[in-house]
């Protein structure tokens, strides 16, 4: 079991240890006071309705004023030393989740403003929180053992289940940005996740498209359950299977690397998998994650995102939770740049096939441990662990 310690630091942002099952060292709140003096938290930015999409946007202009990132012996996500007092006020941790100092979203909490149009405005809602997935500097997730791994599931699990219940949120998005390739400086393992005051669009689109699908089957089936059928059918785009996971290539894959983690079993969100899944969880998603680490000589940046189902009755029954990782890179020293048609339009062209893809997924030679993936001796296999400057801070996906 992970064991959960619960605290607040000092301008009063939750912060959470989530420590290894069997850990020798289970935190005592008097191990986490935080002893920093801390400016009060500010108000939200803003929200505004972009009336030609439907679309709102997070206008988040005062986190301009936030602190450009220390060096990286101020490492921010790093225990406390007396040196550098961090956001983590403890010698040691596993893993830690904490409310960002800097958020895009929140702190406060509320819906965003009922039948819009344009110049339509609100506050910008909602809740950012910082995932540090190791005490660790440098590394990877993909280096983490799998006890470790299984913490950060436990912890992605917990949270989405909190942060739904919270007033006015309608989308959980855990998240993990991966790649000095793109634009990354902090070297310390984390993700993040936003719980948003409206549905995302791409999770509207996404979330209207399997609603439509679950309609027109009455109810018996789910858009994502019946691709997962196809693709397991098919098999030219498969990368792995487990008894309760599938991955694979989708079939209209958009990027140069492009892998979709499925359940077996519909559930919305990853606070519905049982603990015996999360335990395959944490197996399959490090297999991925090495599969990826291993295609070239160098870390491949990626962005792993979690689509869970929104927290609304239309879209929630029709929802399936899975796990999106693509890469930009297509060669070992070329990475795609959304351009006219993919950045102007959102219309994709992808430069190789899935099926290539998925055969290179499945036939690189991953590592054995995570130990052997963190040695030294295997230049390519080692991560920086990075991260774009402002994710700390508040930061945008
Ligand atoms: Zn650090």
């Amino acid at each position: 079991m992970t064991h959960i310690t619960s605290t607040h630091l000092a301008d009063g942002r939750e912060l959470l240890y989530f420590d290894d099952a069997g850990s020798p060292r289970p935190r005592s709140v008097e191990l986490t006071q935080d002893r920093r003096d801390l400016p009060a938290r500010g108000e939200p930015g803003e929200v505004r309705y972009d009336a030609l999409t439907g679309e709102w946007v997070a206008v988040a202009a005062h986190r301009q004023t936030r602190t450009h990132l220390p060096p990286a012996d101020q490492c921010p996500i790093c225990p406390t030393t007396d040196a550098n007092p961090s956001e983590i006020p403890a010698p040691d941790y596993d893993v830690v989740v904490f409310e960002n100092r800097f958020p895009s979203l929140g702190p406060a909490l509320g819906p965003v403003p009922a039948s819009p149009g344009w110049g339509t405005t609100g506050p910008a809602f909602g809740r950012c929180e910082v995932v540090t997935f190791t005490p660790e500097h440098t590394g990877s997730f993909s280096g983490l053992s799998e006890t470790r791994a299984r913490t950060v599931v436990e912890a992605w699990s917990h949270r989405t289940a909190a942060l739904s219940a919270l007033p006015g949120i309608k989308q959980v998005f855990p998240f993990e940005n991966r790649g000095a390739d793109i634009g990354v400086t902090l070297h310390h393992p984390h993700g993040q996740i936003y719980a948003y005051p409206y549905v995302t669009p791409r999770a509207a689109v996404m979330g209207s498209a399997a609603r439509r699908f679950y309609d027109d089957a009455d109810g018996r089936q789910t858009l994502t359950g019946s691709l997962l059928r196809a693709e397991r059918e098919d098999g030219s785009r498969m990368v792995l299977e487990s008894d309760s996971f599938s991955a694979y290539v989708p079939f209209a894959a958009r990027w140069p690397l492009e892998i979709h983690l499925v359940p077996h079993r519909q559930v919305p969100d990853l606070a519905g998998l049982t603990g015996e899944e999360k335990d395959e969880l944490a197996h399959v998603y490090l297999d991925l994650l090495k599969r990826l680490d291993a295609l070239y000589p160098t870390p491949t940046p990626y962005i792993s995102a979690w689509h869970q189902a929104p927290v609304d009755d239309l879209l929630r029954p029709a929802s399936y939770l899975h796990l999106q990782l693509t890469s930009p890179r297509r060669a070992a020293d070329k990475l795609k740049f959304l351009a006219g048609s993919e950045a102007a339009m959102g219309a994709f062209i992808n430069d190789t096939t899935p099926e290539q893809v998925a055969e290179r997924l499945r036939s690189v030679t991953v590592p054995a441990s995570p130990a052997e993936a963190l040695a030294p001796a295997a230049p390519g296999l080692i991560e920086q662990g990075v991260t774009e400057p402002d994710l700390i801070e508040g930061a945008h996906a």
